[in-house]
């Protein structure tokens, strides 16, 4: 399968140039050049399949004319070394919980397929490869820890100090080996673009080797349609797709979990609608709304991993439907909440319910309390687990109602290692030539 990006003025490329680069040469995110669909007949025997072989099949449909299958079988096993079950909180509402993985979050998913992928093309001894990662909260743990001790890649992490929880810190402050934390006195934003800047630096890029592990990047977004499939084929165990059409409501950020549900989509998910849940960060919101799109900086929020203010991702959306304003606001509801709004749900779920929801999900819960249909049942994605923002928690439903799992106390007990940088490109790119 070739790549194009969606700037469209660069050559297709390989998956593996297109897992290696991460960002087409034109800046333009890549596509796959075409998207497999299944047979309806699937969808009627799915749930006799275990999660890690509906996984396995999907992965087929992506990467099987480029990666032997008893390989990706492989690789796609050894990612999925946690389950991503489906748990009932009301009637018709569902929590798809993603976050049983080694960070507890969903990211830990892209992020262990792209290091066993990138690690498979890389078998053949080449030059160091160092990634490059922005993040907000989650991303830099789950990369951090899906890339620990993989031979041949070394990790940079950028995040913006003091904007990041304590625990989401620890979890990639305290891993030392291949992987380095870098504290950039800035925001998200800034971040993202040191990491883009260094991209399209082409003297950097002659002497090293580099690569992304954002969503942005084809290995980390695609295997995210694994647990849509899942969340489809538990709920059918449940019996309730027999007269209900499904909802997904997905916490949104950088857009790149929601684009891999619209893939799943396409590849013949019944899925009858999307919804978009965004916190105070709502410009795909507005865009649904207005057909204008003006990105803009983030707004920090109690949902942090939700703070862009440039989504990534989105560029994704508008070539899948054509830059059609009028198709994508078919395809996706949007729905956005203040802080306010997020604390009240988590509080409300929480006592009607006893199901605590972390403040991402929260969004997504909501969105399908306020909008779900008679004949509608819907799922939510719970992006992470509600201890990785325990001051929040604890805020709305009281201290001591927020258990701390163990791999999370784990975490906090390490040495933090951390370099402090500016924001200035100048800085950064001194420090990497460094190293
Ligand atoms: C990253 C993240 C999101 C946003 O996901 P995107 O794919 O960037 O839209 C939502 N919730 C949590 C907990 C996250 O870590």
């Amino acid at each position: 399968m070739q790549y194009y990006s969606t700037n469209k003025s660069t050559p297709f490329v390989s998956l593996k140039e297109a897992v290696i680069k991460g960002l087409a040469a034109d800046n333009g995110l890549f596509m796959p050049e075409r998207i497999e669909k299944f047979p309806p007949s699937f969808f009627e025997t799915i749930h006799q399949l275990s999660f890690q072989e509906i996984a396995f099949e999907v992965a087929l449909k992506f990467f099987g004319e480029d990666i032997e299958p008893g390989k990706l079988r492989e690789i796609v096993f050894d990612t999925l070394q946690f389950d991503c079950p489906l748990v009932k909180v009301t009637e018709n509402i569902f929590s798809l919980e993603l976050f049983h993985g080694p960070t507890l979050a969903f990211k830990d998913v892209g992020a262990r397929f792209m290091a066993r992928l990138l690690n498979h093309f890389l078998d053949k001894k080449e030059k160091q490869v160092n990634v490059l990662v922005a993040t907000s909260g989650d991303t830099g743990s789950a990369v951090a820890n899906g890339f620990l001790g993989v031979e041949g890649i070394h990790v940079y992490v950028l995040y913006p100090k003091g904007k990041v929880s304590k625990i989401q810190e620890s979890q990639f402050t305290t891993l030392g080996k291949n992987i380095t934390a870098l504290e950039i006195d800035g925001t998200f934003d800034d971040c993202q673009h040191l990491v883009k800047t260094a991209f399209s630096d082409k003297e950097l890029n002659e002497k090293l080797v580099l690569t992304s592990a954002n969503s942005i990047n084809v290995a980390r977004f695609l295997p995210q349609a694994f647990y849509y499939f899942n969340a489809y084929a538990r709920l059918k165990e449940y019996g309730v797709l027999d007269s209900k059409k499904l909802v997904i409501s997905v916490p949104s950020g950088n857009f790149g979990n929601l684009t891999a549900g619209l893939f799943a989509r396409e590849m013949g998910l019944p899925v009858q609608q999307f919804i978009a849940a965004n916190n105070e960060n709502d410009v795909v919101y507005q865009y649904l709304k207005s057909g204008e799109y003006n990105p803009g900086p983030s707004v920090e929020t109690i949902a942090n991993a939700m703070d862009v203010g440039a989504p990534s991702n989105f560029a994704r959306i508008l070539d899948l439907y054509n830059y059609s304003h009028k198709i994508i606001s078919e395809k996706i509801r949007g729905f956005r909440y203040s802080n306010d709004e997020i604390r009240e749900t988590v509080k409300q779920v929480y006592e009607q319910t006893g199901y605590l929801c972390d403040p991402h999900g929260a969004c997504g819960y909501r969105a399908l309390d306020e909008d779900l249909g008679k004949n509608q049942v819907g799922v939510f994605l719970e992006t992470a687990h509600p201890a990785k923002f325990t001051e929040t928690m604890e805020a709305v439903v009281g201290k001591g109602n927020v258990p701390l799992p163990a791999k999370l106390a784990a975490f906090l007990k390490g040495e933090r290692n951390v370099n402090s940088l500016g924001k200035t490109y100048a800085g950064f790119k001194e420090f990497i030539l460094n190293q």
